[in-house]
């Protein structure tokens, strides 16, 4: 046979074995759709063995390498079971349409090969969409511009990807997989030249620091760190120089027409990196795939919190795969908690445990439950011979949870949490012993006066800084506050004076930028029951302070607080601003009787406004006395340096004067401390 001759046969049984694969895929779907549609464990252990061993045993019987079909079969396998997973995690949704999926880099790059690897075995078209960062990959995501994104969470030799860990936790984002690519780092270049003529490394510093004991053994080479390793690939190409090289994937070589001048360059042998598969939404996940559960949260300012955090997960034999810490943004020296664990939230124990966590927790989000990659029961079996294998999951796992009707609050009701809860506001207690004062004008005017305000605040001992930016008020031709703009004033006003700020959001889409600035979130009396707003502070890490609205009751009160609560964030204060009566003399009716009966039944600190309650400033200083007296662990107090020049709520606001009089004659009631929720029983 001459060379074409061979050629040709090659062909053909190139073309025989991809024929081979499409009709195996074929058979593959019909099985994921009987195990849809039959409830049959996902895997089949004993089988998949059987297949292996089968294959390995032929391929060594006709004297071909058993090596090569047992790596051929894997992938096979592994594609297999993706395809299953796929049809079980998306049952009784539309599929296999067309998906749009982001990562960061370019063509070739490992990212790249993840999100192919993942959405291949789909079915559909996917398309995949470079970007230049990962946080415009992941505003892709929340802008609906993609469908999904790849993101690099960690790597075996270099660990966490700690950009990674931080854009989750800011960002509004479902994790609903994971990948994990190979990095088999080479060096590439355009010829096959010796490695003593290559002076010139190109490559993503992380693959640059991978390879660091390959790299030194050449001699006089200098390293360049470049955006990513395809990027560094496509430069070998377009400069044409053979003394160059770059550190990249066997893929980035195919892509780029390089030659591999070396394989396997990597320090460390067993070079992994996980990859999130992020999607604005979490997926619901059959029972019968091994997945996990992702989650972050901070814990309450107590002794021993961590470890109480993770002992829930421990008690209900659930098994952590990861944890990372990572500093918590505006809060310094404290921390926020990643955690995976193989679980899913599906299982109700799972749920159960979540509930349990929530309790121990001041602020916890949960990513979402997925298909695990790096369990061992997630992965395509050896061909070992074994007698026994692990049994299908037990009939009850499969069990769906049992509704239970709920109560209209538990999670603030002090039956659920006996002590009393402290919320941390930048280093200042809320909720302790020591009642907090927060002061400031209604509304953010100027620069000078809330600079003004900031000041005298502080002089006086006040703990933290009010201003109204977004104003909700009863006219639409009365100020309506300086918005974003204010709120750079009174961000400057609170870090000059050294005073944490609060200030008021009234849309839900000024929830995360607002929170960027400010310490503590206002929730308005006429925006108590606004469940989309309640629903979007609820998911941000940061305190809120819920005004009580003018007609509500108490229990319908801690029913908008469990609103924040139920979505993760623990940290809710509660203020009393008054309410509406058939009494006229003063703007609404202090009702000071709340606040015991509010520390009785919750654990939430508490806070009075005798402010916006009389909306007459004479009045003020004697019922912010009586509220300390009450139990208060804290007043909200406006002020001005000009009252009857006030934009908004003047006849209410102290004087400079009258707020120091104040401040001094709470002296006492202060150092005295607020009286623990015990003490009315
Ligand atoms: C405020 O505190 O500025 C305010 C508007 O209060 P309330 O929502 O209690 O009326
Ligand atoms: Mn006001």
């Amino acid at each position: 046979m001459d060379l074409s001759t061979i050629r040709e046969r090659l062909a053909t049984v190139d073309a025989a074995l991809v024929d081979a694969l499409v009709a195996r895929q074929g058979l593959v779907r019909e099985v994921a759709r009987l195990k849809v549609d039959g409830g049959a464990a996902l895997r089949d252990l004993p089988r998949e063995e059987e297949v292996l061993t089968r294959v390995v045993e032929r391929a060594r019987d006709a004297g071909l390498d058993g090596f090569l079909v047992t790596r051929l079969f894997r992938e096979i396998l592994g594609h297999s079971l993706r395809t299953q997973e796929g049809a079980l995690a998306t049952a009784g949704k539309a599929s296999g349409g067309a998906v749009r999926v982001g990562y960061q880099g370019t063509e070739g790059a490992y990212s790249h090969s993840a999100a192919r690897r993942h959405f291949g075995p789909r079915g559909g078209e996917a398309t995949y969409h470079g970007y230049d960062s990962f946080e415009a990959m992941l505003e892709a995501v929340e802008a609906s511009e993609v469908d999904f994104a790849v993101l690099p969470l960690e790597n075996t030799t270099s660990g966490s990807v700690t950009l990674s860990y931080d854009l989750l936790a800011r960002m509004d984002l479902a994790l609903v997989g994971e990948e994990i690519q190979d990095v088999d780092h080479c060096l590439l270049a355009l010829e096959e030249v010796p490695l003593s003529r290559i002076r010139r490394v190109f490559s993503h510093p992380v693959a640059l620091s991978q390879c660091g004991r390959f790299l030194s053994t050449l001699a006089d080479c200098h390293v360049e760190a470049f955006t990513d390793t395809a990027m560094a690939a496509r430069r070998v190409r377009d400069e044409q120089d053979l003394s160059q090289a770059a550190v990249a994937s066997e893929e980035a070589a195919g892509l780029y027409g390089l030659v591999v001048l070396k394989r396997g360059i990597a320090d460390q042998r067993e070079n992994y990196t996980r990859m999130a598969i992020v999607a604005r939404r979490p997926i619901a996940c059959d029972l019968r795939v091994p997945c996990k559960t992702s989650l972050l949260f901070a814990t309450r300012h107590e002794e021993g919190a961590l470890l109480r955090c993770l002992a829930v997960l421990a008690d209900h034999h659930l098994s952590l795969t990861k944890l990372e810490s990572r500093p918590r943004p505006r809060n310094p020296w404290e921390y926020l908690f990643h955690v995976d664990f193989e679980g899913n939230l599906a299982d109700p124990d799972v749920a159960q445990a979540l509930r349990e966590l929530a309790g121990r927790t001041s602020y916890l989000k949960v990513l979402g439950s997925y298909p695990s990659r790096t369990s061992a029961e997630a992965r395509p079996v050896e061909p070992r011979p074994r007698a026994s294998l692990a049994a299908a999951p037990p009939e009850e796992a499969r069990t769906e949870p049992v509704p239970v009707e709920k109560r209209p609050y538990t999670l603030a009701s002090r039956t659920e949490r006996s002590e009393d809860t402290v919320i941390s506001v930048a280093g200042v207690a809320v909720g302790g012993g020591r009642p907090v004062i927060i002061a400031g004008p209604c509304a953010v005017e100027s620069r000078e006066q809330v600079r003004a305000c900031a000041r005298i605040v502080k002089e006086m001992g006040g703990d933290l800084l009010r201003g109204g930016c977004f104003k909700p008020r009863t006219s639409p031709y009365s100020f309506q506050g300086l918005g974003y703009e204010g709120l750079d004033m009174l961000a400057e006003a609170g870090a000059e004076a050294g005073l944490p700020i609060v200030t008021e959001v009234m849309h839900p889409a000024d929830v995360g930028p607002v929170a960027e600035k400010a310490h503590v979130l206002q929730i308005g009396a006429r925006n108590m029951q606004n469940f989309s707003l309640l629903k979007e502070v609820g998911k941000v890490d940061r305190p809120v302070l819920l005004k009580r609205g003018m007609s509500s009751s108490i229990d319908e009160w801690l029913s908008a607080a469990e609103y924040v609560l139920s979505q993760g964030n623990h940290m809710v204060l509660l203020c009393e601003r008054g309410i509406r009566t058939f009494e006229t003399s003063t703007r609404n009716t202090l009702d000071l009787s709340a606040v015991p009966v509010l520390r009785e039944r919750t654990h939430l600190p508490v806070l009075v406004d005798p402010s916006h309650a009389v909306g007459v400033r004479r009045f003020i200083p004697p019922l912010c006395r009586a509220a300390l007296a009450a139990g208060a662990q804290g007043l909200m107090i406006e002020i001005h340096p000009e009252p009857e020049r006030a934009l908004s709520d003047g006849p209410q606001a102290l004087t400079f004067e009258m707020f120091e009089r104040l401040m001094l004659s709470l002296a006492p009631w202060r150092a005295a401390g607020c009286s623990g929720g015990r003490a009315y029983s």
